[in-house]
């Protein structure tokens, strides 16, 4: 049997970023406690209610996170692992293409927690991807959150879902709004399975 090829990006897909980090920000004092900003543009900035003035300030909290464990703690966006057992059982080959890799240094660390994150939720998956250049690759269905990345998804002509978070409500075209029966009934529809 033909199995379909959905490429599933991680953060702000399967595993909640927005989450971890202000978790972590609560942790070192830079955030009160209980305090969940609403991440209505993709980049953290003090806009959006997030302590970083400027991009290199994100990337040091950022950095210090990674190393304190981030990828390997992080908490699941609801329903996801169930989502992508049920798309494996159904026949999709899941491969996982995240862009995580853009800390000197921290490969190692990256690869080893974002492996240990996907076996401890038992999240099925043929490949595991380590990119940026997500299109360069070719998927029967690509599912992201990032706007510029489906834009150049799209840009290339590949078939590309939006999942939904309220930093990309501007992105045009098919999206799903959460991992729930209609979100799986969608994918499936959408690969054609
Ligand atoms: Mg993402």
């Amino acid at each position: 049997m033909d199995r379909k090829v959905l490429d599933v990006d991680l953060d702000g897909v399967c595993a909640d970023y927005t989450r971890a980090m202000a978790d972590w920000l609560i942790r070192q004092g830079r955030l009160p406690a209980g305090r969940y900003p609403v991440p209505t543009t993709y980049e953290m900035t003090e806009a959006d209610g997030w302590p970083f003035p400027d991009a290199a300030d994100w990337l040091a909290a950022h950095t210090a996170a990674e190393t304190d464990r981030l990828y390997a703690r992080m908490p699941v966006i609801q329903g996801a692992p169930e989502a992508l057992r049920e798309l494996d059982r159904a026949g999709v080959d899941i491969r996982i293409v995240t862009h995580r890799l853009f800390v000197p240094g921290h490969h190692r660390l990256v690869v080893a927690d974002t492996a240990q994150w996907l076996d401890d939720h038992d999240i099925p998956y043929r490949s595991l991807c380590f990119t940026g250049l997500k299109d360069s690759m070719h998927a029967d269905l690509h599912l992201d959150d990032a706007p510029d990345i489906i834009m150049a998804l799209r840009a290339a002509g590949e078939p590309t879902c939006v999942f939904d978070q309220p930093y990309n409500h501007d992105a045009p075209g098919l999206r799903i709004r959460r991992w729930d029966k209609e979100g799986v009934e969608t994918l499936l529809r959408l690969l054609g399975v």
